[in-house]
Parts: structure tokens; C-alpha cells; sequence
């Protein structure tokens, strides 16, 4: 990068979403107003070249895509709307990323920035010795009292997903072996939507609801939620929605449950709640999948498949432990 200052100025947006911003880029920090009735929700997440992307299978432009789609799902995941975003940018001093790689990578963030309306607000320039590091920080808002905790989860709650899992995985799998990769697989990897929608019905619903992004998988993020609410969660594996045509058993299993990236939602909720997201979700004509239960018990997640009970592992499926 020869120039940092005309750097900035090539990605600062000409205008803004929100009318609560009072200052963007330009100061010594951003400025904007808090909406009166909201709570501010505030994520950020780095992501490391060749630790969790890679040139190889993401062009610059999906590279920033998907650090600001990963932020927002952790907006959605709280049923609020994504309003600001920052982004610190460490670019290697070797030169394996130029400027305009850069710059379609704010591109890539840009396309998600306007589909949603977040602004751009600041950021940092930086230099690595070795590999690109970007970290956005996304900030939004959500009606007050909304708490779309994972600790919210009871015994007799339904278990539900907003979508197919694993295809993003899948996706993965394809590029890196070099073959030719379906083209929603490729769309899952490259291009993954943020649920915000779906996080919006879910927290006009009113109810108790216990909610997780779905980011490091579907064993994972059930055993996120049985351990923060102290709860067994039990996963129908034949209720679990994927989009994996002609894949053997064994990659299916794998990527529905451990791929993650999809960035769907899983959540748990009482019956009554559950009646009335039905209605929602229809009425938009979006999905929402009841996927199991919550039951009393240890903290822990149990797969049912073909009349057996398994214990579901964050990091790995266990077919020799039996529940109880
Ligand atoms: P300071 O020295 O006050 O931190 P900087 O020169 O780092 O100022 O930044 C100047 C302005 O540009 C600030 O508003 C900052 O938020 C913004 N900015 C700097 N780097 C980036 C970046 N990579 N992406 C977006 N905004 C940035
Ligand atoms: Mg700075």
C-alpha cells in the first residue's frame, strides 16, 4: 500500500444508511446517536488468511463478504438489526495483497452493507509481517427487553433451525479438492446470507427463546445452549434440513453437523411461542424447522438416529457412548 490516507478515502462510502450518524470516517472516532427504546448490540470477529479463510477458495471480494456476513449473524443471532460496522485491516508487508485486492474486498463488504443498511463508520490501517488480518466490529440495535439468550432454554422446549445445514462445508470440501463444486455449495462457502430476518420474527414474537448463530456447527452451537441453560438437547436427525444431493452418509453426517458457516439459526422455545412463530414464519414465507426437544438432564446434546440415542460432542460425533 503506497498511500494510507488515499487508501481511506477509496473506501469511505459518499453517503449514509443511518441518519443517527453525526460523524463517520474522518476523526479521531465515530459519532452517532443511540436510538431511544433500543438496546445496542455490539459483536466483532477477526478473521486470520490461511486460518479461517484462504485465497484458494475466496476471491478478496467473498473475503470481505463473509467478515462482515459472520458479524452480522451474531447481530441476527440476537434478533436485532446490524446499523454500524469497523473494520481493522493488517496487511501483510510482503505484498501479497495490493491495494485493489483491498479494495474489492470492502467491495465484498459493501454488497451486504447495502442489502442490510449498515454504515461504514472506521476502522484501522495495519501492517502484518506475514498473513492478512481483518476484524470488523458490527454494532446494532434491538427493541428493549429483548433477550434472545442461549441460556434461555427449558425442558419441554421445541428445538428449531431456520435452514439447511452443511452445504457451506460441502462447498469447502469441493474447492479445496480442486473439483467442480455445485453452485449452492459454492454460494454457502463463498456468499453466506446473515439470518437477520429471521432474527427479527423471532424477536417480535415476544416469547422466551433461547437463540445461537450457527457458525462452528449444529453439534456445537445445541451444546453451546444445553450448557449455558443446563438442559439436555436432543437432535432428530431425520428432522435435520439439508440441501447435500448425492453426497455418501458419512459426508452428509459430517457436514450437517460439525461443517458449520452456514450461519443459520438453531434456537429452543416453549409451545406456545412456538405456535405463534409458526404463524410468522409462514406469513413470510420463511422457514423455520422443528429439529428436537429440550429435556431435563446433564448439560449435553444427544443425537436420535435410527432408534439410538448418541451423545453429540461439540467437536466430534462419539457412536460408542449410549445415553441413558
Ligand atoms: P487515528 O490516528 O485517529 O486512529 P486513522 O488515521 O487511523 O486515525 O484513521 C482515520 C480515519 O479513518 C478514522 O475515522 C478511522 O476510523 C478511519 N479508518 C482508518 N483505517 C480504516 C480502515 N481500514 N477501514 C475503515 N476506516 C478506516
Ligand atoms: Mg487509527
Amino acid at each position: 500500500m503506497k498511500d494510507e490516507f488515499s487508501f481511506i478515502r477509496s473506501i469511505q462510502p459518499d453517503r449514509h444508511h443511518q441518519p443517527t450518524v453525526v460523524a463517520g470516517i474522518g476523526d479521531d472516532a465515530a459519532l452517532y446517536d443511540a436510538e431511544e427504546g433500543f438496546h445496542e448490540i455490539a459483536a466483532v470477529d477477526t478473521l486470520v488468511e490461511d486460518m479461517h479463510f484462504t485465497k484458494k477458495t475466496m476471491t478478496p471480494f467473498h473475503i470481505g463478504y463473509k467478515a462482515l456476513a459472520v458479524n452480522v449473524s451474531d447481530i441476527a443471532a440476537m434478533g436485532g438489526r446490524p446499523v454500524y460496522y469497523l473494520v481493522s485491516v493488517s496487511v501483510p508487508k510482503s505484498g501479497s495483497w495490493s491495494e485493489a485486492e483491498l479494495q474489492e474486498m470492502y467491495k465484498g463488504m459493501t454488497v451486504l452493507a447495502d442489502e442490510y443498511g449498515v454504515d461504514l463508520i472506521g476502522g484501522d490501517t495495519n501492517a502484518t509481517n506475514d498473513k492478512l488480518v481483518v476484524s470488523v466490529t458490527v454494532i446494532g440495535r434491538v427493541e428493549k427487553g429483548v433477550r434472545l439468550l442461549r441460556s434461555n432454554a427449558k425442558p419441554g422446549d421445541v428445538v428449531f433451525v431456520t435452514g439447511p445445514v452443511g452445504s457451506s462445508a460441502a462447498g469447502l470440501h469441493y474447492l479445496l479438492e480442486g473439483d467442480d463444486c455445485p453452485e449452492h455449495y459454492l454460494k454457502a462457502h463463498q456468499m453466506p446470507e446473515p439470518q437477520v430476518s429471521a432474527g427479527r420474527l423471532l424477536a417480535q414474537a415476544g416469547g422466551r427463546i433461547a437463540l445461537n448463530d450457527i457458525s462452528d456447527g449444529l453439534a456445537s452451537e445445541a451444546n453451546e445452549i444445553a450448557e449455558a441453560s443446563g438442559v439436555t438437547v436432543e437432535i432428530d436427525w431425520s428432522r435435520v434440513p439439508h440441501d447435500l444431493h448425492g453426497e455418501t452418509d458419512e459426508y452428509v453426517e459430517k457436514w450437517t453437523l460439525f461443517g458449520g458457516e452456514d450461519f443459520q439459526l438453531i434456537g429452543c422455545t416453549g409451545q406456545q411461542t412456538w405456535e405463534r412463530l409458526t404463524e410468522s414464519f409462514e406469513k413470510n414465507g420463511q422457514r423455520l424447522i422443528r429439529i428436537g426437544r429440550v429435556v431435563e438432564g446433564k448439560r449435553e446434546v444427544f443425537l436420535l438416529k435410527n432408534g439410538e440415542r448418541t451423545v453429540l460432542k461439540k467437536g466430534g460425533y462419539n457412536h460408542f457412548v449410549k445415553g441413558d
